[in-house]
């Protein structure tokens, strides 16, 4: 039957073959045929190709799409590594900022907080304890602040009107840390999500991309069996002819 069958062309390497070992070039696959185009720019698809070059040209397309798949999983690598350097620079701690503070704001924080603590109260305790026994019973022939200690309400007035001025400025700054640390607290938690969404996106492509090569291979391979198939019962028949 095979020696009835007449000769044609294979468009890739020239050679005459017969019929039945030639494939339209209309049914190959598409992704198979850019890697013929790659090689044979004039590629017709009305054309045929013969077994070996098909075979060929399918093996080539597998090794370039594993190569693909190895190189974007480096890139992702790539991109996780570089996203992790990143934010690390991000995260910094707000208080360890190096702003520089006046003497004037350095002096406020100070005094705030040591007029905010015990030390304070009982130093000044003590001192008012101390004005009023010299005041009472020492002095008491010829005392410079006598009962109702006058001169000590005044200083202690003048004492109350700066000190709350003081606090105040020391507040103030409290507060500008404080936004500045909400502030931060922001960048890091959305570039968290954002980087989360990345990852999503990046997870779904790969997903997608690696599951519908993994089919294309699939159904190459399956191809690529038949064919081998085809020409063992082709020459099997040679054989039982001779
Ligand atoms: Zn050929």
């Amino acid at each position: 039957m095979a020696s009835i069958d007449k000769k044609e062309q294979c468009q890739i390497c020239k050679k005459q073959f017969n019929s039945s070992e030639l494939t339209l070039a209309a049914i190959v696959r598409p992704t198979v045929v850019d890697v013929i185009k790659k090689k044979y720019p004039n590629w017709n698809s009305n054309g045929k190709i013969c077994k070996q070059d098909l075979d060929s040209f399918r093996r080539q397309y597998i090794k370039g799409v594993l190569e693909t798949e190895k190189g974007e999983l480096s890139k992702l690598d790539n991109d996780v590594i570089k996203s992790l350097t990143q934010h690390e620079i991000i995260s910094k701690r707000p208080d360890k900022d190096k702003t520089h503070y006046s003497f004037g704001e350095r002096l406020s924080d100070k005094i705030a907080s040591f007029g905010g603590s015990w030390t304070f109260i009982i130093i000044f305790l003590i001192v008012l304890a101390t004005w009023i026994a010299i005041n009472s019973y020492v002095l008491l022939a010829k005392p410079f602040d006598p009962f109702p200690y006058i001169l000590m309400n005044l200083i202690l007035s003048c004492i109350a009107a700066l000190q709350a001025p003081v606090i105040m400025m020391s507040q103030n700054r409290q507060e500008k840390k404080d936004r500045m640390r909400a502030e931060h607290d922001y960048k890091v938690n959305l570039k968290a999500e954002l980087e989360i969404r990345h990852l999503h996106e990046k997870m779904d492509h790969l997903l997608h991309s690696q599951w519908t090569r993994l089919l294309e291979i699939q159904e190459l391979q399956v191809e690529l069996m038949e064919s081998a198939k085809r020409e063992r019962r082709n020459d099997k028949n040679e054989i039982n002819r001779k």
